[in-house]
């Protein structure tokens, strides 16, 4: 099984885009360092704060190619250890999970000729009661049924 750990501080992030976001859906690409083990820190996540409606969100590709670049840099193209782990956005209205359109949308892009990530991770959120930040987290894969991924709140 496929487990991402999150720190206090990238929860606490989270809460606050999702507060602000209120009924608009938000979203991103995330990276994490790869620990073994099918273990992932996760490193960090772009934040789109447009183009999100209160049941869809389009993801704007300039701008997570430009965060994805930056990261590479920063850890010197350490591709094994530091990589795309895969795409997160948040359900306000709807609870935090994969909708079929998202499982379609996830399939897509780990069957996209010339991709080269093995496997990529949905991460569904949103702001549960007294703004608890609820999560989902699944790994697709090309040709296998998508799996669900433990999160780990270090
Ligand atoms: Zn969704």
């Amino acid at each position: 099984m496929i487990s991402v750990e999150l720190s206090g501080q990238q929860i606490e992030r989270l809460r606050r885009e999702l507060r602000r976001a209120g009924n608009r859906e938000i979203g991103g690409v995330m990276v994490a360092e790869n620990l073994g083990e099918a273990t992932f820190r996760l490193s960090g996540f772009s934040v789109q704060r447009t183009g999100g409606g209160t049941a869809s969100f389009v993801r704007k590709p300039a701008l997570h190619r430009r965060f994805m670049g930056r990261f590479f840099e920063k850890t010197g193209r350490d591709y094994e250890r530091f990589n795309y782990f895969g795409e997160w956005h948040s359900h306000p209205c709807y609870p935090a999970r994969p909708s079929s359109v998202d499982v379609q949308q996830m399939q897509k892009i780990i069957e996209e000729p010339g991709q080269s990530a093995h496997f990529a991770v949905l991460l569904v959120v949103r702001l549960g009661l007294r703004g608890a930040v609820e999560a989902s987290a699944f790994a697709f894969r090309r040709g296998h049924a998508p799996v669900e991924v433990q999160i780990i709140c270090r």
